[in-house]
């Protein structure tokens, strides 16, 4: 299989609203820029230096959204970069986004990561924690709450994912009920090459697959 029968397969296989981001950590500008011209529509980036090097080649034929490790001193060239910061974990990068964003003369559309898995290792916010975090992003002029992001476990079972997967769907709609002013809980980010799946069952409209489509490949 190529790059483009495998986002066309999986295209075909996903009910309408859900949106794919092709995760181009690691591939090379042409076998990104192979997988949206088969019809990928979203490239999500972990790395700014990365996705520097591979935007010239794709530039505006997609939307571009960031779901790495956020740092401080990177956010000013991911909000010039990206359409959509995934991976919000604490109020703090909020507010420098917001500065940088106000700068820009842009509102940055973003989602809250929520560490489902209560990992150390991991970012993102406790369950538990992200109504208060929200509301304080929420006051923020320059930054949009779109909605909220999990990775749960990226290897293993995938069944185990599921229960994470549960939870933030959970909190999402709970999320929703409070109508937080300047907030749209709209996206429900979850799911990569070996869960997207059951992240769907669960609830998921935007998956995040890597492997499945550029691995895969002979
Ligand atoms: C790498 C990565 C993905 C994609 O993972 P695959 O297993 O390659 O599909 C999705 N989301 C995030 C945040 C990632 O870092």
């Amino acid at each position: 299989m190529a790059i483009r029968d495998n986002i066309q397969q999986i295209l075909n296989e996903l009910p309408q609203p859900i949106q794919l981001v092709v995760v181009g950590k690691s591939r090379r500008p042409d076998e990104v820029l192979e997988a949206v011209k088969a019809g990928a529509k979203i490239v999500g980036e972990n790395f700014v230096q990365h996705a520097e090097w591979i935007y010239p080649f794709i530039k505006n034929k997609a939307k571009w959204h960031f779901i790495g490790r956020l740092q401080r001193n990177k956010v000013k060239k991911v909000v010039a970069l990206f359409d959509m910061i995934e991976s919000v974990g604490s109020t703090k990068i909020a507010e420098e986004i917001d500065k940088r964003s106000f700068q820009l003369g842009k509102v940055m559309p973003v989602l809250v990561e929520i560490n489902s898995g209560r990992e150390k290792t991991k970012t993102g916010v406790f369950p538990e924690d992200a109504a208060l975090m929200i509301q304080q992003i929420a006051t923020l002029q320059n930054v949009k709450v779109m909605g909220l992001m999990t990775i749960g476990t990226r290897f293993g079972d995938p069944e185990s994912s599921r229960v994470y997967f549960t939870e933030t769907k959970e909190l999402f709609d709970q999320l929703k009920e409070l109508s937080i002013p300047n907030v749209d809980m709209k996206y429900l980010s979850m799911g990569m090459s070996n869960s997207y799946q059951i992240a769907i069952e669960e609830g998921a409209n935007i998956i995040r697959i890597g492997t499945r489509i550029f691995d895969n490949v002979t």
